[in-house]
């Protein structure tokens, strides 16, 4: 998906922004990038942080990030910032979210401008790059901005450094990944995670609307275009993206959490000896399930953290599953003899799970039960670069209506709507593939209601289909 973060301030901010960037690492994998406004001109740095951690790839680089004004940048698809000379004027330009129409945008480049875009090194059209096109056709940075929100289908939430020292924040039109802006004496941040402002002393002091531009200084933040009526935030921020500090539209990611257990244990109580959580989203799931059913938590995996940080993330798949593996290490005392259950985010292949879940039967557990979070994932993200190296037809619930119905399978709905036969039948097809005592899927009611928000301003479209168009 990837996150950004931006200062502007009376004082030198690059420590600031080092960390305010780095607080933005669980969201990206591919690359890190920081540009700070000079009066000679722009600094830039960008780093591949696939087989290594921002901090450590940027650490050389922070003397040197001498700068008042500057944005950064976690992303899972391009270099990033982009550093454009436009008839605006110069600037640094951050985005974040996924074009869905770049070929559309691309060819209608080349027909009406005669544009033309570099190729990146693994092929195709930068993102950043096609949306400051877009920008440039404006008259202005607002109106720039604006025609590439209404040009982009899926996401596009940015931050353009201009070379006056200001910051453009601007959300996507539908609200589908959040912008926060933070203040504290002579500064202004904006950011993607409100966990990146307390420990630099920074307090929330507005969520962006869907749609809305703001430009920020270290005096404040203007508005330049008013949020528009519809919000689609994505609701597996809270799920399973979101660092449990932060909050989006006010509501706080563990506490969101926390509810969601609280749900699981209303529907299906269960003699159980503890609950647990499969680190590290599926922690704050399991607190709540266990407090609200009055059974202790326990820690049957401990996750290896002095060498695996969250955002090592190999783009090979055998890889990733072979450091998950060894991320989790198992107890025995606790597992031996015992009946548990465990909270998880979601369950998106369970190749990995399957390993875990026979582990556990390996150290002598008696009964594993399983609550995931959120309903079964039958569709794959198309606004986010959620599942950007999943194929929808490896989703675990995809799989197993795939067994059951072929390749082609017809209505997919049956099997996204809770308590229909369908659903029934594919969450026990799933069960019995994970060899799960239990297995009971978050209700679709239940996790809206964990997060508090009306149903149609939350995106649900992965686990329901639904998408109020574009
Ligand atoms: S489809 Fe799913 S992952 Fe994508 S924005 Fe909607 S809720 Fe989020």
């Amino acid at each position: 998906m990837g996150g950004f973060f931006g200062i502007a301030s009376k004082e030198e901010a690059g420590c600031d922004l080092f960390y305010g960037t780095d607080y933005h690492s669980h969201l990206g994998t591919k690359r890190g990038g920081i540009a700070v406004h000079r009066p000679a001109g722009f600094l830039r740095v960008i780093h591949n942080i696939e087989n290594d951690q921002f901090r450590s790839k940027f650490d050389a680089d922070m003397s040197t990030l001498n700068g008042k004004t500057g944005i950064g940048v976690i992303s899972d698809t391009d270099d990033q910032p982009l550093l454009i000379r436009s008839h605006l004027g110069d600037y640094a330009l951050v985005t974040v979210g996924a074009v869905k129409n770049t070929d559309e945008l691309v060819k209608r480049s080349f027909e009406k401008q005669r544009l033309h875009f570099s190729e990146m090194s693994g092929g195709g059209v930068s993102p950043t790059e096609l949306v400051a096109a877009l920008i440039n056709q404006g008259e202005s940075f607002e109106a720039g901005i604006v025609n590439a929100q209404e040009a982009v289908q899926g996401s596009c939430s940015l931050l353009l450094l201009t070379n006056r020292g200001g910051i453009y924040a601007a959300r996507d039109k539908w609200g589908r990944t959040p912008v926060v802006l933070g203040r504290r004496d002579g500064a202004t941040a904006v950011a993607m995670e409100s966990c990146s402002f307390p420990n630099l002393g920074f307090t929330t002091e507005k969520y962006l609307g869907p749609g809305e531009i703001v430009f920020i200084t270290a005096e404040g933040y203007e508005q330049k275009s008013q949020p528009r009526d519809r919000l689609q935030i994505c609701a597996f921020l809270w799920v399973y993206y979101g660092y449990p500090a932060s909050s989006y539209e006010g509501i706080n990611v563990e506490w969101v959490r926390n509810r969601c257990g609280a749900f699981l244990a209303r529907r299906n109580p269960l003699q159980l000896d503890f609950v647990a959580g499969i680190p590290d989203s599926g922690i704050g799931h399991g607190l709540g399930y266990a407090a609200e059913a009055g059974l202790p938590f326990k820690r049957p995996f401990v996750k290896y953290t002095p060498t695996w940080a969250r955002s090592f993330m190999p783009q090979n798949q055998d890889q990733r599953d072979l450091v998950a593996r060894m991320k989790l290490i198992p107890i025995q005392e606790l597992i031996e003899g015992k009946k548990f259950l465990f909270c998880e985010d979601s369950i998106v292949r369970g190749t990995q799970l399957k390993d875990t879940i026979q582990r556990l039967y390996d150290f002598g557990a008696l009964e594993v039960h399983m609550r995931p979070a959120c309903p079964p994932l039958v569709y794959s993200c198309k606004f986010l670069n959620f599942s950007i190296s999943r194929s929808e037809f490896d989703l675990a619930a995809r799989r197993a209506i795939r067994e059951l119905e072929g390749d082609h399978p017809g209505d997919l709905k049956p099997y996204a709507t809770f308590g229909t036969e369908p659903y029934e039948t594919m969450e026990e097809k799933i069960r019995r593939r994970l060899n799960l005592t239990t297995l009971k899927y978050q209700r679709l009611d239940d996790l809206v209601a964990a997060i508090g928000l009306p149903k149609d301003s939350v995106c649900t479209y992965c686990w329901d289909g639904s998408e109020p168009g574009e």
